[in-house]
């Protein structure tokens, strides 16, 4: 699972303009040698990217600060801290991830529009971008043309990644990677335009002014609760999915691949920890073959399902997962 804490500098110059991108794309991308093939050879040296290290670790000590004082605000305010977080992760496991990235379901106009709003509300970039990284991420897993290549260590799968050009290779490899269902889609080119405005409000308005508006919560704890320690959470449960699950857990489609099924990805991620799965089964709608357990995700496209905001739900057939197994993963040594 791929995202981006804050946009990188490219991204307006791209928007209308997505063939003639170069000029910006070095700006983000380490400016020395280039190597080729998405295979991890020698790095040209790290460029540390100062301001989103200030950030992070800034909205990490209003996160801290936002957890201190939780026992003092209102139980309202945590119950819609707790709502905050489930709509932000819906716009990303739901959104971004399992219909934009993946195109496991279809949705009409009107989920999409509320995906795409909810999205917003979690601020990893916008889904053009965060759907373009984990094209990326997926076809070029544990190289250096993969964002945040866990073969370079926790952290910086983690969220080191955002804290460094990126590896010349993640540009040259994203610009081949097919995007025209993006370009077609109205809603996410209309969230591209506007993703500054839509984010500020969604992730940061919203959330603060709600309890103060309708159970007077102060402002200040609403801000440090249901913004910056929500939104640290958020992130850091989607950053566990690049690091812990692409390094820690059991294989048992793919015992070759770095993806696993980790549960502590899983818990905070709405069902997004069957990574093993995943990797191997990408346009699966439930990411996992163990139906809703643990998987909010699918929990709640089964609802859109069911009053036709979500169809054309595609699932990956028992057999085709046991001939997987059987080929790559724990029945590998197994007679048939
Ligand atoms: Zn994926
Ligand atoms: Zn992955």
């Amino acid at each position: 699972m791929s995202c981006e804490i804050f946009g990188p500098r490219e991204k307006n110059r791209e928007r209308m303009a997505p063939k003639n991108s170069t000029t910006a794309e070095a700006e983000n991308t380490y400016l020395t040698k280039t190597s080729t093939n998405g295979r991890n050879t020698e790095r040209p040296p790290l460029q540390i990217v100062w301001l989103n290290v200030y950030l992070i670790t800034a909205l990490h000590g209003m996160a801290l600060y936002g957890l201190y004082i939780l026992p003092r605000t209102k139980p309202w305010t945590w119950v819609w801290m707790g709502v905050c977080f489930i709509l932000g992760g819906a716009g990303i496991t739901i959104g971004a991830h399992r219909l934009w990235s993946h195109r496991s379901f279809k949705a009409t106009w009107s989920l999409r529009l509320f995906l795409m709003l909810m999205n917003c509300m979690s601020a990893q970039n916008d889904i053009f971008e965060w759907v373009r990284d984990h094209r990326v991420h997926h076809k070029y897993s544990e190289t250096d043309a993969d964002p945040h290549n866990a073969k370079r260590g926790f952290f910086f799968s983690h969220v080191g990644w955002l804290m460094v050009r990126k590896h010349p290779d993640v540009r040259t490899k994203g610009k081949q990677i097919d995007m025209s269902d993006l370009y077609a889609d109205n809603i996410v080119m209309f969230q591209r335009r506007h993703y500054k405005p839509l984010t500020i409000i969604f992730n940061i308005i919203l959330p603060t002014l709600v309890p103060w508006y309708f159970w007077n919560e102060a402002l200040w704890n609403s801000f440090f609760v249901c913004f910056a320690f929500r939104y640290a959470y958020l992130l850091n449960v989607t950053w566990s999915v690049n690091s812990f699950a692409h390094i820690w857990g059991s294989r048992p489609y793919d015992e070759a691949i770095s993806p696993s099924q980790n549960l502590v990805a899983n818990l905070g991620t709405l069902g997004e920890g069957y990574h093993n799965f995943h990797h191997c089964f990408p346009q699966d709608y439930a990411t996992s073959e163990l139906g809703t357990y643990i998987n909010l995700s699918k929990f709640f496209i089964d609802c859109f399902a069911l009053v036709g905001l979500a169809y054309d739900l595609k699932t990956t057939s028992k057999e085709a997962v046991l001939q997987r197994r059987r080929r790559t993963g724990d029945l590998r040594n197994q007679k048939h």
